[in-house]
């Protein structure tokens, strides 16, 4: 479902350069939930960036559903993206539009039909249970119910694949669990393969089938998580 190959990512110009990736190789199978783990400055969030080239590799391939999205044009990436739903710590929701407008907005961008847009969006709201919040703005959202709606919009577009950028690290333990819950829910309903990276062991053993521990920007260690952490 996604491969990298070779990915190696370089910050800066000559004399300042930080690689952030070098020749990295990882595989993840349709449906999995894989989480990658490592500290802070390990290159996560790198990694995860390159899968839907919101960053671009210096050099080496991406491959998802099986198409090399490093040789893509613009229009046929714009096309691939869709496909590729991702959430973030900060949520990155429009401040200045509703529930109901932050879950349209990739189905106005794509086009969709109002009578569509209606339907999914009532669809995603009842998936994620805030129907009775569709018309609040996110600050009058908590932490978890802004998530849920992050995660709505980002399923909007019947992604094949859900990257989520430490996706719980601001939410308090509680909110966390029931945000993994709901990430495993979805997994299971539609088969939707999960790529997560998270400094906490936590996140890893409640829902990932699969882990990949990153170090200075390489794998150190990978498969299944109950094999690479024996389970408490
Ligand atoms: P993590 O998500 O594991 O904390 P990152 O992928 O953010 O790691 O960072 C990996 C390395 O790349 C770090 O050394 C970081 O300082 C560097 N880095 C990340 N983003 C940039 C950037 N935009 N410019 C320069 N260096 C960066
Ligand atoms: P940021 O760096 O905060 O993501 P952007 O300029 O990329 O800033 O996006 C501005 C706002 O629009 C953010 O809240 C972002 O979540 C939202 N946004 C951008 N692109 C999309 C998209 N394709 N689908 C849904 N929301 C988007």
């Amino acid at each position: 479902m996604i491969e990298l190959k070779q990915l190696t990512k370089r910050y800066g110009k000559a004399g300042t350069l930080t690689t952030a990736l070098s020749d990295l190789d990882l595989s993840i199978e349709k449906g999995e939930i894989f989480g990658v783990i490592g500290h802070s400055g390990a290159g996560k969030s790198t990694l995860i960036r390159c899968i839907n080239l919101l960053e671009c590799p210096t050099s080496g391939e991406v491959w998802v559903n099986g198409k090399n999205l490093t040789s893509l044009g613009k229009k046929q990436l714009q096309t691939e993206r869709r496909k590729i739903g991702m959430i973030f710590q900060h949520f990155n929701l429009l401040s200045s539009a509703t529930v109901y407008d932050n879950i349209a907005f990739p189905l106005r961008l794509n086009k969709t039909s109002k009578d569509e847009i209606e339907r999914k969006v009532k669809e995603l709201l009842d998936l994620v249970g805030l129907e009775a919040h569709r018309d609040k703005y996110p600050s009058q959202l908590s932490g978890g119910q802004k998530q849920r709606v992050g995660i709505a919009r980002a399923l909007a577009s019947d992604p094949e694949v859900l990257l989520c950028d430490e996706a719980t690290s601001a939410l308090d333990p509680q909110t966390t669990d029931s945000i993994l819950r709901l990430l495993l829910d979805i997994n299971k309903r539609f088969h939707l393969t999960i790529v997560l990276i998270t400094h906490e062991m936590h996140v890893i053993q409640s829902i990932c089938d699969k882990v990949a521990v990153i170090h200075q920007g390489g794998i150190v260690e990978q498969g299944p998580v109950t094999e690479v952490f024996l389970k408490p």
